[in-house]
């Protein structure tokens, strides 16, 4: 199983994150206009105010999200063509037995990469025996 995914898939991640970074914000501001006066403003005057506000800096926000976006998605690319690599060229160990039946004909049927949260991916090796 390869780790790379559609230009597609990474777009969309980006943007899924994108929104979750602004969404607080726009949150914030809309609980602002419901929970603070400046001078007697009326409701209207903060509902403008927050969404003055709100655009504004999600205006900024999403700027730099978006100035960022072809590099970050490279970055994620480029990691996921080394952790390709990495499972292309992971050996399976030998010198081990079935543990029912002592049998040392064991056959791969599962090869894949797991992020233990290290930093580095180690090679997981599922068998079968053959007896
Ligand atoms: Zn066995």
């Amino acid at each position: 199983m390869s780790c790379i995914q559609t230009d597609d898939f990474y777009n969309d991640l980006y943007d899924l994150m994108t929104i979750r970074e602004c969404l607080p914000v726009s949150n914030h501001w809309k609980e602002y206009a419901k929970s603070n006066r400046y001078m007697n403003a009326s409701d209207e005057a903060m509902g403008r105010f927050a969404a003055f506000s709100s655009e504004l800096q999600l205006h900024f926000m999403k700027g730099e999200r978006y100035a960022r976006k072809s590099a970050t998605i490279r970055e994620w690319q480029n990691e996921a063509r080394a952790k390709d690599q990495q499972l292309e060229k992971a050996q399976a160990p030998r010198n081990f037995s079935c543990r029912a039946c002592s049998s040392r004909t064991m056959k791969v049927i599962s090869k894949d990469l797991h992020d233990w949260g290290e930093g580095t991916c180690r090679s997981l090796f599922l068998f079968e025996c053959s007896s």
